[in-house]
């Protein structure tokens, strides 16, 4: 991590290496629990510019110089041609942490603004092109994986938009296999919060590139589901790391889904089961139940 430790307080940067620490270890466990890098593997890592995706790449070049693995490291930055980009920042930063890197020129902004009508948000399309040069890219110079930056939080809001507006229960994957089937994608901080990546980018200062530049609307339902993450967090501690074990942790027999589970050919056993059905227990609520009578009061 490179850090201007001479400007940074002994105290502060305690609590900097905590954190550089801790981001580490949760980006470890994320790749060994879900087997995300395996030995040889040339692993592109995209760099939009943003917060976590400098995340990312630093994480995962630390990592590299202590795994016992013998991974490669590639960054890929699309320049999709917005209006005031930066385009000398990425190569500088890039050039100076000594990585091997790609920036591949793709004016997807133009085809944007020429489909999509004025005022309707363009970041599905945007998206889309962006993840198909990506695909096209990482082919090119052979990756095995395509590392993304997104966070815990990235993948609980992904799951509330699917259940609020799209009438699924799915949220994002940590690997998965590429739409066109050609490669495996992998989110290495999967298991790190968001205001964590935060603090680090703001203490390893990072160059962060704006990500409005295209004039694009936010996604305004993602923000709604953002602040709403936001208000738990701060009224209810714990919830969002709850809510992120229950992802680790699905029952397919108590949801409803007939093709995720036989409820066709359910019999009844004729011996009571030795974990029982605890969904309504008292137990299982009564802590839950004492914290809402302390908020109640
Ligand atoms: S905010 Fe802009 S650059 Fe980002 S996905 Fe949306 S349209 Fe594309």
């Amino acid at each position: 991590m490179r850090f201007t430790v001479e400007a940074v307080p002994r105290k502060e940067q305690y609590g900097i290496n905590k954190l550089h620490k801790r981001l580490r270890r949760l980006t470890g466990s994320a790749i060994s629990d879900f087997n995300m890098i395996e030995d040889g593997d040339r692993v592109m890592v995209c760099l939009s510019g943003g917060k976590d995706s400098y995340a990312l790449l630093d994480i995962l070049c630390n990592l590299q110089a202590h795994a016992p693995l013998n991974f490669e490291l590639f960054a890929v930055n699309l320049d999709q041609k917005q209006p005031g980009f930066p385009a000398h920042v990425l190569p500088e930063y890039l050039t100076n942490i000594g990585i091997r890197f790609r920036i591949v020129e793709q004016d997807t902004y133009s085809i944007v603004k020429r489909i999509i009508p004025e005022g309707k948000t363009t970041c599905s399309l945007c998206s889309r092109l962006r993840r198909g040069a990506l695909y096209r890219i990482a082919s090119e110079i052979g990756a095995t994986k395509i590392a993304l930056g997104h966070h815990r939080d990235d993948i609980l809001e992904t799951l509330f938009l699917n259940l609020f507006y799209g009438g699924k229960l799915k949220a994002m994957a940590p690997k998965l296999v590429s739409d066109d089937g050609q490669h495996i994608v992998i989110r290495p901080l999967s298991y790190c919060k968001e205001k964590d990546l935060a603090l680090y980018a703001e203490a390893a200062n990072f160059p962060i590139i704006p990500c409005n530049l295209c004039g694009s609307q936010k996604n305004l339902q993602r923000q709604a589901i953002k602040e709403m993450m936001q208000q738990w967090d701060k009224k209810y501690p714990g919830r969002l790391e709850t809510m992120f074990t229950g992802l680790q942790n699905v029952e397919p027999s108590h949801l409803a889904d007939p093709v995720l589970y036989d409820f066709q050919k359910l019999k009844a056993r004729g011996r009571p089961a030795i974990n029982g059905d605890k969904a309504f227990d008292y137990e299982t609520y009564e802590s839950e139940q004492q914290s809402l009578n302390t908020v109640n009061c």
